[in-house]
């Protein structure tokens, strides 16, 4: 085994992440974590995160954050920039194309990078994104003092998003495109409570007008007393348009996945692009792959809880799984198996 060979990588820096590089630096693997382009990861959108066990009175999710990579720090583990572009797993050792032009080799690979904002679609919004149209109302939100917001989407982020607007902007509409929120009730019930905030039902964006010079200037939304009123106009059913000025539009519509870099590696995902980790022969559930020596933590593969603290929970299993993985390769290193003459 080579010195350039890594034991442990750990891609991603976000809760998950730091949490397997905790474990493994404690247990000597020197892991090195990749930051990929969001350092820190999607805690870093949020201001209070309330239900972290351990915080009574709440922490800040770039806090939060900031506390785990300190501690992975102080027990010896690495951080680099860079995303992995691409990735060969079929043997020893991994390969990792990253985005900087380096290749990194290791034995062992924390798949750990959680899951991009979705966008919804509508006229311009390529041209506007960062430009008053926005995926992160905590990064974004204090740029819409006094204006006037809308936030596209109906479950627990659009409803974070539009309470954390509602401290700078003068209203917040929430367009959701059904009847009822995705929300849990704690949180639907903070909004429609809220008194700058207001839902409209049945209700989608269609356009986002304005310019990058001037920002966003106003929408057009698109209504159907039965829902779904973008598909509706598709098909040719009369819906109402709308113009509204705003000075901000908020996407709040779900994440996808970041596994395109495992494209062709045999790294099993579902019809989402959320990695598949297995059980183990006594139907234990593991952070196992299809792939010997890969290992997924975190929103990546968890399409069901999405939490800060299931994602460190799985991030502390992936390191204990690669622990194991890699004492079971040492000692093969050592005693290889005896072909037959
Ligand atoms: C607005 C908002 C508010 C939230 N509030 C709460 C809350 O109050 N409580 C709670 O429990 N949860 C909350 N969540 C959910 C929580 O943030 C996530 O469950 C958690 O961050 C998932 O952690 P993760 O490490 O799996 O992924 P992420 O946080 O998404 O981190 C992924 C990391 O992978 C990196 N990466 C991506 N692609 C690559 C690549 N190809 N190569 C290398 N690195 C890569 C990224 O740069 C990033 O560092 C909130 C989420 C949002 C968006």
């Amino acid at each position: 085994m080579t010195e350039d060979v890594h034991d442990l990588v750990i891609a991603g820096s976000g809760i998950a992440g730091l949490s397997a590089a905790v474990y493994a630096a404690r247990a000597d693997l020197d892991p090195l974590l990749l930051e990929g382009d969001e350092p820190g990861g999607q805690l870093t959108l949020t201001t209070d995160v309330e239900n972290y066990l351990g915080f009574p009175d709440g922490v800040g999710g770039m806090e939060l954050v900031q506390r785990g990579k300190s501690q992975a720090e102080q027990f010896g583990a690495e951080f680099q920039h860079g995303r992995i572009e691409s990735a060969t797993l079929d043997g020893q050792p991994l390969e990792l194309s990253l985005s900087t032009g380096d290749t990194i080799r290791t034995r062992a690979l924390v798949v750990a990078t959680g899951a991009s904002a979705r966008w919804v679609g509508a006229e311009n919004e390529a041209e506007l994104m960062g430009h008053g149209l926005s995926t992160c109302a905590t990064c974004d939100g204090a740029f819409h003092r006094g204006d006037d917001v809308l936030v596209v989407g109906g479950g627990d982020s659009a409803m974070e998003e539009a309470l954390f607007l509602a401290k700078f902007a003068d209203s917040v509409t929430v367009v959701h495109r059904r009847e009822e929120l995705r929300a849990s009730e704690i949180m639907a019930d903070r909004v429609r409570e809220h008194e700058n905030v207001r839902v409209r039902w049945n209700t989608e964006l269609e356009a986002i007008h304005g310019s990058q010079e001037e920002g966003v200037t106003g929408a057009t939304l698109v209504s159907h007393p039965d829902g779904f009123p973008r598909e509706k106009a598709e098909s040719g059913t009369d819906v109402e348009r709308e113009t509204v000025d705003v000075g901000g539009v908020f996407y709040a519509v779900g994440h996808t996945p970041n596994t395109e870099f495992l494209d062709g590696t045999g790294v099993e995902r579902d019809g989402e692009g959320y990695v598949r980790t297995r059980t183990d022969e006594t139907g234990r559930p593991t952070t196992n792959t299809a792939v010997n020596g890969v290992f997924a933590a975190g929103d990546v593969a968890d399409p069901a809880y999405r939490q800060a603290i299931t994602a460190a929970g799985t991030g502390s299993m992936a390191a204990l799984d690669a622990e194991q993985f890699l004492e079971t390769l040492a000692e093969e290193a050592q005693s290889p198996v005896e072909t037959p003459a």
